[in-house]
């Protein structure tokens, strides 16, 4: 799946970089030969960003992690590494939270699930199913640590579901001078430091609210033509508990609607036609040339909440794996509008796109969410790897969006004016001052940081 050739990003492009495979030793005669050690490299998910931090730490415990922060200078926590840009590398230390992936506890009367942070979605669900109890909503894969979901505000699709850290009921930060600080919903910190893009300290462990398990069932229509989305954007997208619009742009159509139900509250919609889309009669991938059996069950089949809400099944390559990836939200009214703003540029677009998704998100009161205070509608860009192209369609996409107010997804790609963000997040301000608090030696501060919000 990894190529050998990254595209280095930051949250603005800079040039590329090309990592080059471990160079094979020719063994010269009569000459002893000490084959070169293999050059490793670590790289995020996409293997489009190599990190430059020379060190990674993978502590085992959250007393290790405790006297690792308290030890290190310069570092960063380091998540599943599915983010696109910078966000988590650092001058000089990474820390994973791979090893820190344990369930700590399921308080039954309140159904409150504590996890350590480097716990994945995916290894999760399935022991809160054991105990009869559901998350909200997940993203479109299980494969991501949920701490770091929730400090880039990572979300899944629906008009009543908040990103994936509105449930988060509490959680333990680690600040570089070793304290634990443990905030709840009640401490006035708590909205600022929610999504903290790892500007705050290492969070140790975090618990969020359950619920009770639910059923979904998925459908998807295929061909939905654009003029009706545009007309009856509000009613498509609340025509299930989650809704996702896949589209390339092309044919004055989108070519597919995924209509995740919930059974027992939602109205399943199960007719042959929605808005002129014709149901589909084969499970599909979102990129349709691919096949399905990465995705999870489509044609109506109820199954568990985690094996329906996200898009792809754990323990198999989400998306396309070859990509780049970018999102821009909005504020909700202006979706229709938005849609026929990026259909004019399809003919840039299109040849270097897998697919593009269009999914809801619920307001939140966060400081640094793109949802803070509003309805959101996130356009997202599935990329080919095409890094000589991609950097200037994000940009052309960033102008056409202007006026409609986008923001970016902190974790993907994006070269929006760090001045912009400021305007853009009325907190902003605020979040700078708290991080100050928090790291007032700039031990956790990195380029992406110091470039989108303390430059
Ligand atoms: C195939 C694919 C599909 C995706 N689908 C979606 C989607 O449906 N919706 C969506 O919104 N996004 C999506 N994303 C983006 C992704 O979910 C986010 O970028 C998310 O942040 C990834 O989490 P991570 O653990 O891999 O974070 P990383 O990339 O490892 O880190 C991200 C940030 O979180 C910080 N961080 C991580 N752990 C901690 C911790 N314990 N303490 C403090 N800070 C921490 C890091 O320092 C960094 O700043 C997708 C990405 C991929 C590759």
């Amino acid at each position: 799946m990894k190529r050998n050739a990254f595209l280095k990003t930051s949250s603005a492009f800079v040039a590329g970089s090309v990592l080059l495979p471990t160079m094979a030793c020719r063994p010269e005669a009569k000459k002893t030969v000490v084959p070169e050690a293999p050059r490793v490299t670590r790289a995020n998910w996409a293997a489009n960003y190599a990190y430059k931090a020379p060190n990674l730490h993978s502590p085992a415990s959250a007393a290790e992690l405790q006297e690792l922060i308290t030890r290190l200078g310069s570092q960063k926590a380091l998540g599943s590494r599915h983010c696109f840009n910078d966000i988590a590398d650092s001058p000089l230390n990474q820390i994973s939270t791979a090893n820190l992936n344990r369930l700590v506890s399921i308080d039954p009367a309140t159904k409150h699930v504590t996890v350590e942070s480097g716990m994945r979605y995916g290894d999760l669900a399935p022991l809160l199913e054991k105990e009869g109890l559901a998350l909200h909503n997940l993203a479109s894969l299980p494969h991501i640590s949920i701490a770091g979901a929730c400090a880039t505000a990572t979300h899944g699709s629906g008009v009543g579901n908040g990103n994936l850290a509105t449930p988060l009921v509490a959680f333990d930060l680690i600040t570089p001078d070793g304290q634990l600080r443990s905030l709840t919903r009640e401490h006035p910190d708590f909205h600022g430091a929610a999504i903290h893009l790892g500007a705050l300290g290492v969070v140790s462990q975090l618990t969020l609210q359950a619920q009770d398990t639910f059923q979904v069932a998925q459908r998807v229509y295929l061909d939905l033509p654009l003029e009706q989305a545009v007309r009856n954007f509000d009613a498509i997208m609340s025509a299930g508990y989650s809704v996702s619009l896949f589209t390339d742009w092309m044919d004055q159509k989108v070519s597919q609607v995924w209509i995740k139900s919930r059974l027992g509250t939602d109205h399943e919609v199960t007719s042959s036609d929605f808005y002129g889309a014709v149901a589909a009669d084969r499970d599909v991938h979102p990129i349709i040339s691919l096949g399905a059996e990465n995705c999870t069950p489509q044609l109506g089949v109820p199954g568990p909440w985690y094996e329906r809400l996200p898009h792809f099944k754990m323990g198999f390559m989400p998306s396309s794996g070859e990509e780049l990836q970018a999102e821009f939200f909005v504020p909700r009214e202006n979706a229709p509008d938005v849609l026929q703003a990026i259909e004019r540029q399809k003919d840039s677009i299109n040849p270097h796109l897998h697919i593009s998704e269009i999914r809801t998100v619920a307001a939140d009161d966060y400081w640094l969410s793109p949802a803070s205070g509003r309805e959101v509608v996130a356009f997202h860009f599935t990329w080919k790897k095409h890094p000589d192209e991609v950097p200037g369609l994000i940009r052309l996409i960033e102008r056409e969006l202007d006026p409609f107010g986008l923001v970016p997804h902190w974790g993907k790609l994006f070269s929006l004016a760090p001045a912009l963000l400021h305007e853009r997040y009325p907190k902003m301000g605020e979040f700078i001052a708290l991080a100050r608090k928090y790291d007032p030696e700039g031990k956790l501060r990195n380029a992406y940081l110091d470039l989108n919000l303390f430059g």
